[in-house]
C-alpha cells in the first residue's frame, strides 16, 4: 500500500483537490479508483510481526472493526477537509453523535446542549445519558446568557447543531466555545446543516465535529454513515478505545461508497445552495407564505451571524404557509417532483412537515418554543433545475390556497 506518488502536502491543497485525491491510499495495483477493502481481517507474515502490531509498534492493519483501509481513506480525506488532526468514521450519524458524548462522560458529569436538536440526539441527551449518572441542561442556544447559567462545576462538555433543524436558527458557535472553555469544557457541534465546505466549527473553537454521512456527503441517498473529527489527543482520551471496544464501525463498502461521493460534494453543495437561495427568494415573494427561513437572506433573523459564521446559506430551507397542517399538507401532496421525506442533503428535493414527523415526539409546547408551527415546512433542495422546482411549489401551493379562495368568494 502506497500514498500519492507524487508527493505534495495535501493540507496545501483547496478543498476541490483535497475531495479527489486527499488521504488515498494505493494498492501495489495503482488503480486510479479507490480501492474497496471488502475483509474483515488481516494476514502477517509472521508471528513477531502480529506481536508488533499488537502492540502498536507496527502501523498496519489488525481486524476491520478496529480499522480497514478503505474506511481509512475516507477518514483522512475528511480530516483533510475538515482541517482537524483525527478522524473515526462510525456506522451512522447517531453512532458518531453518541460516542462523542459517551467517550468524553462518566457518571456525575454534566452536559449543556442546545434544545433545537435532531430527534435522536434530544433522546440521546434529555434520555440516555442521564440513565448513566450524567445530568443535562437544554437551553435555549441563542441565548448565550442561557450557556453561561447553565454551568456547573462539573460540567464536562456542551453539544450543538447550527444552522437548527427545522428552523434554521444560528447559534453562535465560538461564543459558546469561549464559554466551555472558560469553564473547562469541551464543545461538540453537528455540522449536518452547514456541511463541511460552509462551516468550519473547529476554526471557530469547538473541540470536536461530527456529521450524519447520510446526508450530503453521501448526498444521492444511499449508504448511512457518520464521522468524528477533532484533535489527535481529543480522539485519543475519549474516542479511539470506545469506538475500537463498542464496534458501532463503519462498513467498508459504505466507506467506499462515502469516499467516492466526497469527490462530487463541492459541486453538489454549491449547486444545490444555489437552487436554495432562488427558491427562498420565490417563496419570500408569494402572499401565502407567512415567513421564509433561510440563513442566506437578509431578512433572516441571524443574517449577520450566518454571514460571519456560515460561506454560504445551504441547502436546506423552511417555510410556513397561511392555513395550519391543512393547506400545508395540501401543499406537499401537490407536489409532483419534490418528494415526501424525513431525508435531507439529497440530490432529490425532499419536503417534510416537521410538525407531525420529524418532531411529532416533542411536547406542543417544546414544538412552540422551537417555533415548529403546523404551517411549517422542511425542504431539502436537490440537484434538479431550480426552474422544475420552482414550477413545483407554484403549482402546489396554488392547489393548496384553492379551497379557501373559493370560500372567500
Ligand atoms: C440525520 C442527522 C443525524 C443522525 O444521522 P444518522 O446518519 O441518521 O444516524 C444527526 N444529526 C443531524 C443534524 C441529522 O440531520
Amino acid at each position: 500500500m502506497t500514498s500519492p506518488r507524487k508527493s505534495r502536502d495535501a493540507r496545501s491543497l483547496r478543498p476541490a483537490t483535497q475531495l479527489i485525491h486527499g488521504g488515498t491510499l494505493r494498492s501495489r495495483f495503482e488503480e486510479t479508483s479507490e480501492a474497496l477493502f471488502l475483509t474483515q481481517g488481516y494476514l502477517y507474515d509472521t508471528m513477531e510481526m502480529a506481536e508488533a502490531r499488537f502492540k502498536g509498534d507496527d502501523p498496519g492493519f489488525i481486524y476491520s472493526r478496529f480499522a480497514n483501509p478503505t474506511v481509512s481513506m475516507f477518514e483522512r480525506r475528511m480530516a483533510l477537509l475538515e482541517g482537524a488532526e483525527a478522524a473515526r468514521a462510525t456506522a451512522s450519524g447517531m453512532a458518531a453523535v453518541t460516542a462523542s458524548l459517551m467517550g468524553q462522560l462518566k457518571a456525575g458529569d454534566h452536559v449543556v446542549a442546545a434544545r433545537a436538536l435532531f430527534g435522536s440526539c434530544l433522546y440521546v441527551v434529555e434520555e440516555l445519558l442521564p440513565r448513566f449518572g450524567v445530568e443535562s441542561t437544554l437551553v435555549e442556544g441563542t441565548d448565550l446568557d442561557a450557556w453561561r447559567a447553565a454551568m456547573r462545576p462539573n460540567t464536562k462538555t456542551a453539544f450543538l447543531e447550527s444552522p437548527t433543524n427545522p428552523t434554521l436558527e444560528i447559534i453562535d458557535i465560538a461564543a459558546v466555545a469561549d464559554i466551555m472553555h472558560d469553564h473547562g469544557a469541551t464543545l461538540v457541534v453537528d455540522n449536518v446543516f452547514a456541511t463541511p465546505l460552509l462551516q468550519h466549527p473547529m476554526k471557530l473553537g469547538a473541540d470536536c465535529v461530527v456529521y450524519s454521512a447520510t446526508k450530503h456527503i453521501d448526498g444521492q441517498g444511499r449508504v448511512l454513515g457518520g464521522i468524528i473529527l477533532a484533535s489527535e489527543k481529543f480522539i485519543a482520551d475519549n474516542i479511539h478505545n470506545y469506538l475500537r471496544q463498542t464496534g458501532p464501525c463503519l462498513s467498508p463498502f459504505n466507506a467506499w461508497t462515502l469516499l467516492k461521493s466526497l469527490e462530487t460534494l463541492p459541486v453538489r453543495v454549491e449547486a444545490q445552495g444555489r437552487s436554495a437561495e432562488r427558491i427562498a427568494d420565490f417563496l419570500a415573494e408569494r402572499p401565502d407564505v407567512i415567513r421564509t427561513l433561510y440563513p442566506g437572506r437578509s431578512d433572516h433573523p441571524q443574517a449577520e451571524l450566518a454571514r460571519r459564521q456560515m460561506s454560504g446559506g445551504g441547502t436546506m430551507l423552511s417555510f410556513e404557509v397561511a392555513g395550519g397542517k391543512a393547506a400545508a399538507f395540501r401543499a406537499a401532496n401537490a407536489l409532483s417532483i419534490i418528494g415526501i421525506s424525513n431525508n435531507l442533503g439529497d440530490a432529490k428535493s425532499l419536503i417534510t412537515h416537521p410538525e407531525t414527523t420529524t418532531h411529532q415526539r416533542l411536547k406542543p409546547e417544546q414544538r412552540e418554543a422551537l417555533g415548529i408551527g403546523p404551517g411549517l415546512l422542511r425542504l431539502s433542495v436537490g440537484l434538479e433545475d431550480v426552474e422544475d422546482l420552482i414550477e413545483d411549489l407554484a403549482q402546489a401551493l396554488d392547489k393548496a390556497a384553492a379551497p379557501r379562495r373559493h370560500a372567500a368568494e
